[in-house]
């Protein structure tokens, strides 16, 4: 089987989030097979949520849509670094292998902060790849933040 990025996907849920008036992070669940299982934006603002970043979304619905409280075996590709909370998520839902876009210096926990997947009380780690599209992920976040600021 060849690999087939799923990032363009993250992305496109990404740019919808910005559109929303949210931070463009966007997610995407895939099964070992390539069949997307679930989708998903930042939806902080409109939920009233502050755990409601992308990741948290796509891993809530794909669990859902499956009726199963992991993803053993499932692929997670995120647009940007995920966070300490989104990674210490994916460690409880056993996601096999993540994927992300740019690195995330500020908040971002896999590869700095408290690179929770390294923790020893961390019971199950992904397989991880960074960098995917990781410049349009980065131009995303960075138009957003300097729109707010400009308006
Ligand atoms: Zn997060």
């Amino acid at each position: 089987m060849t690999f087939r990025t799923h990032m363009d996907a993250a992305l496109q849920e990404a740019k919808s989030a910005a559109s929303r008036g949210e931070v463009p992070v966007g997610a995407v669940v895939v099964s070992a097979s390539g069949d997307v299982i679930a989708t998903a934006g930042n939806r902080t603002r409109e939920l009233n949520d502050p755990t409601a970043h992308a990741e948290i979304l796509a891993i809530r619905a794909a669990c859902d849509v499956l009726g199963q409280e992991r993803l053993t075996g499932y692929d997670l590709y995120v647009t940007l670094e995920p966070c300490p909370m989104c990674a210490a998520a994916i460690s409880n839902a056993r996601i096999a292998r993540l994927y992300y876009g740019a690195s995330d210096p500020k908040s971002g926990g896999v590869a700095q902060g408290p690179a929770v997947f390294t923790h020893p009380q961390c019971h199950h780690a992904p397989e991880v790849y960074e960098g995917l599209s990781a410049q349009a992920s980065e131009t995303l976040i960075k138009t957003f933040f300097a729109q707010k600021r400009g308006g």
